[in-house]
C-alpha cells in the first residue's frame, strides 16, 4: 500500500467528469487499498480517484468518525461506478471541507437522505439508504465524479471570504500535513 499525493483545487482533473470502470480486477483493488491509506494518512473521511490524478468513477469513505449517538456504523466502503437514486428529505445546511481544498471549510445545503447503487471494494453490488454524515460525505465524493467542487455551491460572498486561503493554495504556499501536488 502507498500514500498517494492528493491534486489541489485548481488542477483540471478536478473538473472533469470521471469515466466509468470497466474491469474490476486485482489492479482497482490495490488502488482503492492506497485510496484507503492516503484518505487516513490525511485524517480525511472520503476522496475520490480524480483527488489522486485518476478520472474514473470511484471513491472511498469512511464517515464513522462522524458517527452521532444511536447510529449504525457504516464502516470503510469503496463506491464503484456509484449512482444516486434518488434524494430525499429537507436540504440541511453542513459544514464541508476538502482535502484538495486544505482547511477551507463551509457551510453546504444538501438533501439529508439518499439512496445510491454502487459496487464495493470486495466487488459486490450493493444498493443502500443512508442519511445524516454518510449521505452527506457520497454526495460530496460523488460530486467529485461529475467535476464539481462543494465550494461551487458557495454564495459569490462566501466565495470572496476564502479567496486569500485559494490563492495560497493555487501558489503552492499553504502548508499542508499530507502529501499534496500544486499546479503552479
Ligand atoms: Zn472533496
Amino acid at each position: 500500500m502507498a500514500v498517494l499525493p492528493i491534486v489541489t483545487y485548481n488542477d483540471s482533473v478536478l473538473r472533469e467528469k470521471a469515466a466509468v470502470i470497466k474491469h474490476l480486477d486485482d489492479e482497482l483493488k490495490a488502488l482503492i487499498d492506497d485510496m484507503f491509506e492516503t484518505m487516513y494518512n490525511s485524517d480525511g473521511v472520503g476522496l475520490a480517484a480524480p483527488q489522486i490524478g485518476k478520472s474514473i468513477r470511484l471513491f472511498v469513505i469512511d464517515g464513522d468518525v462522524m458517527m452521532e449517538e444511536g447510529e449504525e456504523p457504516f464502516g470503510p466502503t469503496a463506491f464503484i461506478n456509484p449512482s444516486i437514486m434518488s434524494k430525499t428529505g429537507k436540504n440541511i445546511p453542513m459544514d464541508e471541507g476538502c482535502l484538495s481544498i486544505p482547511e477551507v471549510r463551509d457551510k453546504v445545503f444538501r438533501p439529508e437522505t439518499i439512496r445510491v447503487k454502487f459496487t464495493d471494494q470486495h466487488f459486490v453490488e450493493r444498493e443502500e439508504e443512508v442519511g445524516s454524515w454518510i449521505a452527506r460525505i457520497i454526495q460530496h465524493e460523488y460530486d467529485h465524479l461529475e467535476g464539481v467542487l462543494f465550494i461551487d455551491y458557495l454564495s459569490a460572498f462566501r466565495k470572496r471570504m476564502h479567496k486569500k486561503d485559494l490563492e495560497e493554495i493555487e501558489s503552492g504556499n499553504r502548508e499542508v500535513s499530507y502529501p499534496v501536488v500544486s499546479k503552479s
